[in-house]
This record gives C-alpha cells, sequence and structure tokens, in this order.
C-alpha cells in the first residue's frame, strides 16, 4: 500500500487519488485541503490550479521549490457537504534540500461553487 501524501493513514488510493485525478470532487473542504497538499507534495501543478478559485489564481506555480513531508490538520469551521465556505488550520512539514527543514501554519479559506469546493487563500501565522 502506498500511504497517502495527506497523512490520512488510508492508502493514496483510498484517499487523495480519486480527486487529484477528478474521478470524484472532494465532499469538504478538508477533503479539498488535503488533496491539495496532495498534490503540491506530487507536484501536481494541474490539480492546483483547477481548484484555486479564480479570484486568486496564481498564474505561476512554483512546486519544485520545496519538498512537504508531512501534514497536520489542527481544526475546520463549517466546510461540510451541506456548507459553502469553511476554514482549515494545519501545519505543513517541509524541507529544502537537505539543510532546511521547517513547518508553516496557515488558515485556509474554500468556497463551495458549483457543487465544487474551491480554495479561495490563506493567512499563515
Ligand atoms: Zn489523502
Amino acid at each position: 500500500m502506498v500511504a497517502c501524501p495527506c497523512g490520512s493513514g488510508r492508502s493514496f488510493a483510498d484517499c487523495c487519488r480519486p480527486f487529484v485525478r477528478g474521478e470524484l470532487e472532494p465532499p469538504t473542504a478538508e477533503a479539498l485541503m488535503r488533496s491539495r497538499y496532495t498534490a503540491y507534495a506530487r507536484r501536481d501543478e494541474d490539480y492546483l490550479f483547477r481548484t484555486w478559485h479564480e479570484s486568486s489564481r496564481p498564474l505561476t506555480l512554483d512546486v519544485d521549490a520545496v519538498d512537504w513531508r508531512g501534514l497536520n490538520v489542527i481544526g475546520t469551521t463549517g466546510g461540510g457537504p451541506d456548507d459553502v465556505e469553511g476554514t482549515v488550520t494545519f501545519v505543513a512539514h517541509h524541507s529544502t534540500g537537505a539543510i532546511s527543514t521547517g513547518s508553516m501554519r496557515e488558515t485556509s479559506r474554500f468556497v463551495k461553487q458549483d457543487g465544487r469546493w474551491l480554495y479561495v487563500d490563506g493567512d499563515v501565522d
């Protein structure tokens, strides 16, 4: 079994893979956030653009700069199957090259548009 990069404890096939492949829509903001983390870890730019709200979507992304080492979801507000907005607070661990490691804590904002959760923006603590 290939463990899912998002740290859910489930296999990639049973967790984020159907989302990043476009076979299923993430049902919650947290599921989208986890799948976007997985996309960063797997350097899947297409999925990141696809799940970024058009109001804040960047023109380019540099997904090669950082190696992502782990994710902890700290908490959520809203973001459930019946909600249209929500936030997810998380800590993501990373390294840049062999020497430098660190982590970032962010509260991300998500909206649901036409039945799809999208990332809007986030506040880094
Ligand atoms: Zn996952």
